[in-house]
């Protein structure tokens, strides 16, 4: 938990529900499981391909195993409130090397979990991805903006959100997709964040691919955690909502802010730019803000110095 790790409200009615987070071991996912399980009944379902079980929450259940595995999605189902779905093949360059694999992971395990929850009368919270925008034609990005993924990724998860949106026309499903930004936060171990507060604290250069003025919207985890919750119970279900804090970065101005607050100094330096990096990226937070309810509230430069304050200064 961190200073502005959020909390339940006392009359929110994830209070005693019960709750699946398929996902829950990994970095999203421990942080929305300590916020709900002091207080309610929750299951965690996990591969811990990328997640750490030592991570969940004591009073959280895990049950280690793929969200492929229908029997148990059934039986994980069989009573549940709400379910946080954040389980997924979650990086570009993975679901590269299994375009097939991430359909059935990201995807058709969506679709299940969907069918699952419409049978119980459950809410679905899905974590889709600003990936699914491709290369946006305008700054900041509305959630109306034309979605033209280009990687196995991007594709997956659009098709899952689309799943989401659609869902409720079809059956009784009550369900909701939150299309997160850049999550950065205390927990993460891959991205560029860590990658950076792991050269700054071994005193290395931090390396900057090409030349630095990519753009990106970094939320810090606490506020999607926020934007979890109020998905959980908003009115309005069957739509995709952007996470984001509305503001952008460049990752030179990030790699500038971290050798800033680092205690020795660290040099900026400049590689090959990545191929296929999307150049800019920054979420329109108006629909959020008004339907949704939800703004974020830490900004970069407190969010990045409680994190080297965690990850620097313990030195
Ligand atoms: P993460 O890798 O830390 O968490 C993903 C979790 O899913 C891991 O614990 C992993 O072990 C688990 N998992 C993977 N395949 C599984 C399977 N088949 N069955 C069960 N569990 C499985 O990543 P994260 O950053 O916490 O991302 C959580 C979700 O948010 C993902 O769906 C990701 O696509 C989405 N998202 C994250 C970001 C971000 O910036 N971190 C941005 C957009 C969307």
């Amino acid at each position: 938990m961190t200073e502005s790790s959020p909390r339940l409200d006392a009359d929110s009615p994830l209070r005693g529900a019960r709750i699946l987070v398929t996902g829950g071991a990994g970095f999203i996912g421990s942080h929305i499981v300590d916020c709900l399980a002091p207080h309610a009944d929750v299951r965690v379902l996990d591969d811990c391909s990328t997640g750490d079980r030592d991570t969940v929450h004591e009073d959280a259940t895990l049950t280690v195993g793929s969200v492929t595995d229908r029997g148990l999605v059934d039986e994980l189902t069989e009573t549940v409130d709400h379910v946080f779905h954040l389980a997924a093949i979650p990086s570009v360059p993975a679901t590269l090397d299994a375009p097939t694999r991430t359909l059935d992971v990201n995807t058709t395990a969506t679709a299940y979990l969907l069918e699952r929850a419409a049978d119980r009368d459950a809410r679905l919270v899905f974590a889709s991805s600003a990936a699914v925008y491709g290369r946006p034609s305008q700054l900041p990005i509305p959630e109306s903006e034309p979605t033209t993924p280009r990687s196995p990724y991007g594709i997956s998860k659009l098709a899952a959100d689309q799943y989401v949106r659609a869902y409720g026309d079809w059956d009784d499903c009550d369900a909701v997709a939150l299309r997160f930004f850049n999550v950065y936060g205390p927990g993460q171990v891959a991205g560029v964040i860590p990658t950076f507060l792991a050269r700054a604290r071994a005193g290395e250069p931090l390396v900057v691919h090409g030349d630095g003025n990519q753009t990106r919207d970094f939320v810090h985890v606490d506020d999607v955690v926020r934007a979890l919750v109020a998905a959980a119970t908003t009115t309005a279900t069957g739509e995709a909502f952007n996470v984001g804090t509305g503001t952008a970065t460049s990752v030179e101005e990030l790699a500038t802010l971290v050798s800033d607050l680092a205690p020795g100094s660290v040099p900026v330096v400049h590689d090959d730019p990545r191929p296929a990096d999307v150049r800019e990226s920054c979420a329109d937070t108006t629909v959020a803000r008004d339907e949704l309810g939800f703004a974020a509230e830490v900004s970069l430069t407190d969010g990045l110095a409680s994190l080297v304050g965690r990850t620097l200064a313990a030195d």
